[in-house]
């Protein structure tokens, strides 16, 4: 089952794709969960009460806002990415297939104090099946992806899984 995270590692590193998908976790990884999930928590403590958590064909949103049909999604980063944008026109997506039409999300950079609209637009529902399709081929290969430097690396969870090897 493709996830949003798997579409937003389909936009950051083919490798870390696979990896995730394949079962592989390293420790950092919850590290970096956990305090996604506590700037969600700290920098809006009620939305718990505002927003459902909803569950999709294996996906979870944390935070709907059914009554507006607006998904709210807390990135911790302090820039935009398009990984972020195609996670959650994944999401949206999602929604259409379930019969939610007219649906939007919202990009929360709470350290920017930002957000960023995403609207579902023409032309994304071809798009958001060549995400899939291709993230779906990238998790089939039988072998990991060949490791590729990026700029995101020193900051990867799978930092020292792909660099081990290295001086
Ligand atoms: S460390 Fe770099 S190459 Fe390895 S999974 Fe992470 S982003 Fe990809």
């Amino acid at each position: 089952m493709i996830t949003g995270t798997h579409i937003a590692y389909l936009h950051t590193c083919h490798r870390k794709l696979w990896l995730f998908a394949h079962g592989i976790r390293m420790e950092h990884t919850s590290d970096i969960v956990a305090e996604g999930k506590l700037i969600g928590e700290t920098s809006y403590p009620d939305r718990s009460k505002k927003y459902t958590e909803l569950e999709l064909d294996g996906i979870k949103i944390d935070f709907y806002d059914a009554k507006n049909k607006v998904i709210h999604e807390v990135k911790k980063t302090d820039k935009v990415e398009r990984a972020h944008i195609a996670q959650v026109k994944y999401y949206l997506y999602m929604l259409s297939k379930n019969g939610i039409e007219g649906a939007s999300a919202l990009l929360e950079y709470p350290k920017m104090r930002q957000t960023q609209i995403v609207e579902w637009e023409e032309g994304d529902e071809a798009l958001v099946s060549t995400y899939i399709q291709k993230a779906t081929a990238i998790i089939n290969q039988p072998h990991c992806p060949a490791l590729v430097r990026l700029p995101i690396c020193e900051k990867c969870s799978y930092y020292d899984f792909c660099y081990s090897g290295e001086e």
